[in-house]
């Protein structure tokens, strides 16, 4: 019997891997919902090609041929904010990917534990808003939420067979983007072309900007700390610019088990679609006699600012890290409009976080506030 599927973000960078990883076992999957924020003709190709039951589209009202055509397909599209709740509320599928970018990913999660579906989730900014929900409605659903995320994926891989009490500390691995030789003083002149030149991934703009300022491994930390149920101070990070091992874990009698491969999304993406089981791929392999070395040093917090950020929003918990992460985005969309420099994404998070009247225990609707919040706040902010 195959395994249905949503893919949420189907038209993004790991939309695509998914459906690539989908294409590799056609009899064993169906795909049942697609769905994209703005490119309306790469869904309509997509909608053909996997003869999905729902498709949405959030980010503008496709014209009304347009529907038209979706309809001809006998697929049901849905519009506006709230379609892939929607989706995730009504569509007929096992596994849900959400593999969109940012808060939207948030509610939809919400929305497919509430029915007891299984996730795999790319989406980090899901559990950097709502981890203490989201988490708390997995464990009342038994669900395990699937990681996506290459560093999550490989610590879920080493935890695999492990007690949760022989766990020490979760170590990230980072490859430190494109500025980690740089002087702080010249990131005031980073262009937005540099920023978006990383050296290891090829990723959607958003996560890729995350990575030179390094705020997408403070999110990750807030991802592990949540996903693994391990305490902020436990989750490190270290400079790796091999990206080689996708991150480990160090247990209580001084072993540390990591997971290693050619740094390919396709890998993580491919496990959480068949977990429990491990599928053959054709994927790269990792040469050993032409890999020379594995490097690793410490991260440098003064001058990536995001990263101690981020450690501060997880420690002061609430509401702080929704702020962060909607200050954050609203400051990248800035950042590569070319409306703001890149040294002043973390100025303003910081200003968005002061600012903030914190709430210590945020229920969904105030986490969705302190993300509008935040949003508005940078926005006005900018000049
Ligand atoms: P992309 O920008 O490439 O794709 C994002 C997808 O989400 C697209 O389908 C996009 O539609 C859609 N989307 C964008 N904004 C919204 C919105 N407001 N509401 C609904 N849908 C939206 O991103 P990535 O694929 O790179 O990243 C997706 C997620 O996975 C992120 O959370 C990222 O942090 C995480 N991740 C990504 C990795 C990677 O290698 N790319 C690695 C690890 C994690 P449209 O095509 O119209 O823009
Ligand atoms: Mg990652």
């Amino acid at each position: 019997m195959s395994k249905t599927i949503a893919v949420l973000g189907a038209t993004g960078s790991i939309g695509c891997n998914v459906l690539h990883c989908v294409d590799q076992f056609p009899e064993q999957f169906r795909v049942q919902a697609l769905t994209t924020h703005t490119h309306v003709d790469k869904l309509l190709e997509l909608v053909k090609r996997y003869k999905p039951e729902f498709a949405a589209v959030t980010g503008r009202s496709p014209a009304d041929h347009d529907i038209n055509l979706f309809q001809d397909l006998g697929v049901t599209v849905f519009t506006g904010q709230d379609a892939l709740t929607r989706i995730a509320a009504k569509a007929d599928y096992d596994l849900f990917v959400n593999s969109v970018v940012g808060a939207a990913g948030f509610l939809p999660t919400l929305a497919a534990l509430d029915r007891g579906k299984e996730i795999a989730l790319a989406n980090k900014e899901t559990l950097v808003i709502g981890g203490e929900l989201v988490m708390k409605k997995a464990h009342e659903k038994g669900i395990t939420i699937l990681p996506i995320d290459s560093e999550h994926s490989a610590v879920f891989q080493s935890l695999m067979g492990e007690e949760h009490q022989a766990v020490e500390e979760i170590i990230l691995t980072a490859s430190g983007g494109p500025f980690r030789t740089w002087d702080r003083e010249r990131f005031s002149q980073v262009t937005v072309e540099q920023a978006l030149n990383h050296p290891n991934w090829s990723m959607g703009n958003k996560i890729t900007i995350d990575s030179a300022t390094m705020m997408n491994k403070g999110l990750e930390v807030i991802e592990a700390h949540w996903l693994f149920d391990v305490p902020v101070e436990k989750v490190r990070v270290v400079i790796h610019p091999q990206s080689i091992i996708h991150s480990m874990v160090a247990f209580r009698d001084g072993s540390v088990k990591g997971q290693m491969g050619v740094p390919d999304m396709r890998v993580p993406i491919q496990l959480a679609l068949t977990w429990p089981e491990r599928w053959s791929s054709d994927f790269p392999r990792l040469d050993f006699d032409t890999l020379r070395e594995l490097t690793f040093t410490p991260p440098d917090f003064q001058k990536f600012q995001c990263l101690a950020l981020a450690y501060d929003a997880a420690n002061r918990r609430g509401t702080a890290p929704a702020v962060m992460n909607a200050a954050n985005e609203a400051a990248v969309q800035l950042f590569l409009s070319n409306v703001i420099r890149f040294d002043q994404i973390p100025e303003l998070i910081d200003r968005a976080l002061q600012d903030f009247n914190h709430v210590s225990k945020p229920d969904e609707a105030e986490l969705i506030r302190a993300d509008q919040w935040a949003r508005e706040f940078v926005l006005a902010k900018k000049s």
